[in-house]
């Protein structure tokens, strides 16, 4: 006998914090966003920001109108360093270190909570949204490119953690012996030279001129600068190289480029292509190079499917019959 999901037999409460806004969303079994709101800037940090995380999920499960028994579970995507047991071990940003924001959740909330580093759960997200419509992608790297450079690894259909739960941070790859100090504390990260700061930061010590954003930057480039278009160039060289190499170690299907940055310059995403691709001849056959599918959602069905793995540990095929239909 075939049974069928009721997708709207019950909710997950997600929330993204990748910024520069805090974005909260329901989602049903089917992995739909029926709801999506965005919250102001996220200006503050620590315990002021876990308050306005855990009344904003709070407020949107009132705002819809959805029992607490309809909730299966919470499930937050969020920059930094996410050890197994959901700590946020280092999210300097956020001004977290070492907070176990899954435990202080599931106490206020009383619900199953799902803490993920936000590059793993959008890569997790594009690979269940690739399941569902579209086609089976079983190797994929989906790699974020906005304030800072992340990225994660689905293996085998699977979700690649590393053994502590922290793979992914292709953002901290060293391109330049002698490069800018990052974030981290090191020197010559491909965040120094491809994020959007590194971007707008290279433009104007080029160009002697201050510029607001990489909207702005992404605009003159459009229009006709050379310099702009350059700079972007330059950075996507950088990275379309790290992408490459990624591609002759892991043999992807698929390679899906988000963040603000690649899903604003086409000349960026143009680059990396071309870049990316100077692999092994075979290594490239079947390879999909593409544009993020679900932009600013995919975080948010990202932890929503790792609740649902949580929930009912058995394969994809059973659980979401089209998954199968569209790959037998
Ligand atoms: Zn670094």
């Amino acid at each position: 006998m075939l049974l069928e999901v009721n997708p709207v037999g019950g909710y997950f409460l997600a929330a993204d914090l990748t910024g520069p806004s805090l974005c909260f969303g329901i989602v049903d079994l089917s992995l739909q966003v029926v709801t999506m709101q965005t919250s102001k800037e996220l200006c503050s940090q620590g315990d002021k920001l876990y308050t306005q995380l855990r009344d904003g999920l709070l407020r949107l499960q009132d705002d819809c109108k959805i029992k607490s028994r309809n909730v299966l579970g919470v499930g937050v995507a969020t920059p930094g360093l996410i050890g197994s047991d959901g700590t946020v071990l280092e999210a300097d940003n956020l001004g977290w270190h070492h907070f176990n924001l899954r435990e202080h959740l599931e106490k206020d909330l009383s619900s199953l909570v799902i803490v993920q580093n936000d590059s793993n759960a959008a890569a997790y997200g594009e690979f269940q949204y690739n399941s569902l419509h579209e086609m089976r992608i079983d190797n994929m790297l989906y790699v974020s490119v906005d304030t800072g450079v992340g990225s994660g690894l689905v293996f085998n259909g699977q979700l690649y953690r590393g053994a502590r739960g922290l793979a992914g941070e292709v953002g901290h790859i060293k391109v330049s012996s002698d490069g800018l100090q990052c974030t981290c504390g090191r020197r010559g990260c491909l965040e120094t030279v491809s994020s959007a700061p590194g971007m707008i930061r290279d433009y104007q010590q080029k160009s002697g001129r201050l510029i607001e954003s990489f909207y702005e930057l992404a605009f003159r480039a459009n229009s006709g600068d050379v310099l702009a278009a350059s700079v972007i160039r330059e950075a996507a060289e950088v990275t379309g190289v790290v992408i490459a190499n990624h591609i002759n170690m892991l043999n992807l299907d698929a390679v899906v480029l988000g963040g603000g940055v690649c899903m604003t310059s086409d000349l960026f995403i143009q680059v990396i292509r071309e870049y990316a691709k100077d692999t092994l001849p075979e290594l490239r056959e079947g390879l999909v190079v593409r544009r993020s599918s679900l932009g600013s959602q995919a975080g948010l069905i990202g932890v929503a499917s790792l609740s649902i793995n949580y929930l009912f540990p058995i394969s994809s095929d059973v659980l979401f019959p089209r998954y199968a239909a569209t790959n037998s």
